[in-house]
C-alpha cells in the first residue's frame, strides 16, 4: 500500500476511536470497564473476521458481565473476559472486547470468530436461551453481518471443539452444515 494512503487510513481509524465499523444495534459497551488481567489479546483486522461462535456461560442467566470477566482474568489468568458479547438473560447485550481482539474462546477458531456467549446454563436437554436472548442473537448477529459487510458463519461451540458449549440444546449436527443455528433459533 502507498505511504500516503496506509497514514490515511491510520490517521482515519485513530479518529474513529478504534478502527472497528458501528453496529447498527443497542449495545451496553463494557468495552473499558471490565476488569482486565497480565498482557493484551493478539489484534487482528475485523475484516479477517468469518465466523461467530456462539457458548453459554454455564451459569446464572443474570450473572453481571462484570463477575464473568473477573473469572476469566482472576481465575483463568486470561488477559481479559474470552467473549466479545454477552447477551443476559434479559436480552441485553454486552459488548465486552473490540473486534480487533484475538480473545480467547475457541482455541484455533480464535483468530476467524467473534465470540457470543449466551448467558445461563443449557447443559440440560430443555434448558434454553430466553426468547429475549434469542432476539438478540439474531439481531446483533445481523448487525455483525452489516458492520462487516459480509454474511458469517455461525457456529455451536461444540460443533468445532470437544465440550458440551453451549449445551444439549443445541443440535448435534456436522461441522459445516450450518444447521445448528437455523434449528436454534427456530
Ligand atoms: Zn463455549
Amino acid at each position: 500500500m502507498e505511504l500516503r494512503a496506509y497514514l490515511g487510513r491510520r490517521l482515519g481509524r485513530r479518529a474513529r476511536g478504534e478502527g472497528e465499523p458501528p453496529l447498527d444495534i443497542e449495545v451496553d459497551d463494557a468495552v473499558g470497564r471490565l476488569p482486565t488481567g497480565a498482557g493484551e489479546y493478539r489484534r487482528r483486522d475485523p475484516g479477517t473476521i468469518r465466523a461467530a461462535v456462539i457458548h453459554h456461560s454455564a451459569a446464572a442467566g443474570d450473572l453481571p458481565v462484570e463477575a464473568l470477566a473477573a473469572y476469566h482474568v482472576q481465575r483463568r489468568c486470561w488477559p481479559g473476559i474470552g467473549y466479545h458479547y454477552y447477551l443476559t438473560a434479559d436480552g441485553t447485550i454486552h459488548r465486552c472486547n473490540r473486534l480487533e481482539a484475538v480473545s480467547w474462546h475457541c482455541g484455533s477458531e480464535n483468530p476467524r470468530s467473534v465470540g457470543i456467549c449466551l448467558a445461563g446454563d443449557f447443559t440440560d436437554p430443555g434448558a434454553r436461551p430466553t426468547d429475549s436472548q434469542l432476539a438478540s442473537a439474531r439481531g446483533l448477529i445481523a448487525a455483525l453481518e452489516g458492520a462487516l459487510d459480509r454474511r458469517l458463519e455461525v457456529w455451536g461451540h461444540k460443533e468445532l471443539a470437544p465440550t458440551a458449549c453451549p449445551g444439549a440444546g443445541w443440535p448435534d449436527v456436522r461441522r459445516y452444515s450450518q444447521r445448528g443455528w437455523r434449528r436454534y433459533v427456530a
